[in-house]
């Protein structure tokens, strides 16, 4: 291997430990582990797996929460060199850069541009852009700005085979499209194989697909052809790393906001919580996220300066931000928006504004300060990601909440409920012991129990966060018809099943 690479290769036992793990319950040890300097040695690396049948596996942080980011093969970590930003057009919206760069850090250098790169998960400050692909990550303002996958213009991939190829949107009634197919090439069979896949089970794709505008589970195939133009690129967003291997993306990018601004809004029951959710949605808030009950008397109880600002009879919390231009503009969006929950609506018993750095710092200080708290839970039971991620339509989302409650409840199980309202992704964490075989059969049950319902609701077991090791021995319950077809797209990709195995599609282990 180091004949093969300029870069850095570790086979030692710490160096392998330290990347047996993510940010989720997973533990798998590797082969070795690889920091590529350049394209040709990512292309060195895969061609050696190709040829030896050891797995590639693409990491960016490593902050994956379903077991997607490590594996028993080759780990290639790109957040030591393959880091830069290659080419930047603020004229022209555009920036092209290596898959191991920060999403922080892009952002620092777009904003002198006065731009910057939407998707805003709340790993932002270590999450790198590749790994943004792979999940196809998003975050508190995906309510206005979409996902990554919406971002995502170009890619380089290289290949299961180590060709490397530059995927763009093509028009299919374009030569160069018929070249594509035509190509004699593992590039041009992808092209044929991947385009006839399509076509053949576009009514299927359509018809199954949630109905939800978020989703982080399966294949993303329904964006391969739009307006009669093909982008291989969307393939390869949210796919986990199990179809290519991505050197370089091209990022649309977009104008900074002028002024941003939040209301905290109070209500005395869920229902009017939720009620709101899609009155509020007609006024386009850059983030509406939603606390339960248990959410805020977990805050509350930790503290003080909580307790004293949130109202004892508070049953459910929004946290709404909207954007304008300036200042002027931005006050009537909040003054509407507050008289639309106070007034037209009654169903905030209190609403406030926070328009200062600080005050908005404070309110979303609400919001992030749970997952702390419960993390830093003494005794056997943690609260583990398992169910941390789903997603079902906002108008739907009362429903879901309560047959959520009920399901834990019959299985004993308590939780605290968060999440981005807007696009109906709820955020929970149930306590669970991992080292207790009753516990973790119960987590199997609830998965598949919420899942159903998720499923039932028209939405995805995973709004931002992927599937996984996870939740893909779950994806038949999501994905009766689809799977067989994701499958097919794995197998046009990656004939050898060398990239990731284990996440997207496991071949021997669905619920
Ligand atoms: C505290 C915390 C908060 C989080 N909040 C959010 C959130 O709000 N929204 C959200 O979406 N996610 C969230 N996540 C999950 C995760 O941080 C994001 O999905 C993030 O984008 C992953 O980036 P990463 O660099 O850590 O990727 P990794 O975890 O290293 O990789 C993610 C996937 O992408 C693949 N991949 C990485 N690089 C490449 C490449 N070059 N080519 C092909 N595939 C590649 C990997 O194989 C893997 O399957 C959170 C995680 C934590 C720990």
């Amino acid at each position: 291997m180091e004949k093969i690479v300029e870069g850095d290769v570790y086979w030692d036992r710490v160096m392998r430990a330290l990347y047996s793990t993510d940010a989720s319950i997973y533990e798998v040890m590797p082969l070795a582990v690889v920091f590529p300097k350049n394209v040709g040695d990512v292309i060195n690396v895969v061609k050696y797996g190709y040829r030896n049948g050891v797995s590639i596996h693409a990491r960016g942080a490593g902050s994956s929460l379903a077991g997607q980011a490590i594996g028993s093969g080759i780990i290639l970590d790109f957040t030591k060199y393959m880091n830069r930003i290659i080419e930047m057009n603020v004229e022209e919206n555009y920036v092209w850069v290596e898959p191991g760069i920060v999403m922080e850090k892009l952002n620092e250098v777009l904003e002198k541009y006065g731009k910057f790169f939407p998707p805003d998960p709340a790993s932002s400050h270590f999450c790198t852009i590749g790994g943004m692909i792979g999940n196809n990550a998003s975050g508190m303002r995906s309510v206005k700005y979409g996902n990554t996958i919406d971002y995502v213009e170009e890619l380089k991939v290289v290949l299961s085979n180590g060709d490397i190829i530059h995927t763009k949107p093509i028009n299919v009634d374009s030569i160069e499209f018929k070249e594509k197919l035509g190509l004699n090439t593992f590039e041009g069979k992808i092209y044929r194989e991947i385009y006839k896949l399509f076509i053949d089970n576009r009514n299927i794709i359509e018809k199954s697909m949630p109905k939800v505008e978020k989703n982080a589970s399966g294949y993303r195939i329904e964006y391969l052809l739009r307006n009669n133009v093909f982008n291989l690129s969307k393939i390869f967003v949210g796919s986990e790393g199990t179809l290519g291997i991505i050197v370089a993306a091209k990022l649309r990018i977009v104008d900074l906001p002028g002024k941003r601004g939040l209301l905290l809004a109070f209500f005395d029951s869920l229902e009017k919580a939720t009620n709101s959710i899609l009155t509020l949605l007609k006024y386009k808030p850059s983030a509406l996220e939603i606390m339960d009950k248990k959410y805020i008397d977990l805050v509350r109880d930790h503290y003080e300066y909580m307790r004293e600002r949130i109202p004892g009879k508070t049953e459910s919390i929004l946290i709404i931000e909207f954007e304008g231009e300036n200042e002027d503009e931005l006050k009537e969006r909040l003054d509407i928006a507050k008289n639309v929950l106070t007034k037209q609506l009654g169903t905030a018993f209190n609403v406030e504004i926070a328009l200062t750095e600080d005050e908005m710092e404070n309110l979303f200080e609400v919001r992030r300060a749970a997952i702390p708290i419960i993390n830093k839970t003494r005794g056997l039971r943690k609260y583990p990601a398992f169910i941390e991620d789903l997603v079902v339509p906002p108008d739907r989302l009362l429903e879901f909440i309560r047959g959520m409650y009920r399901i834990l409840e019959k299985y004993g199980l308590d939780t605290i409920i968060f999440g981005h309202a807007g696009q109906g992704n709820i955020h929970t964490h149930p306590p669970i012991n991992l080292k207790d075989p009753i516990d973790i059969d119960r987590m199997r049950a609830v998965c598949r129990d919420i899942y159903r319902l998720v499923v039932k609701l028209r939405g995805a077991i995973s709004g931002e966060h992927g599937n996984g090791r996870l939740r893909t021995p779950f994806m038949k319950i999501e994905y009766p018809e689809l799977l067989k077809i994701f499958v097919k797209v794995k197998e046009i990709f990656d004939p050898k099943n060398i990239l990731n195995p284990g996440p997207k599609i496991n071949y021997d282990d669905y619920y």
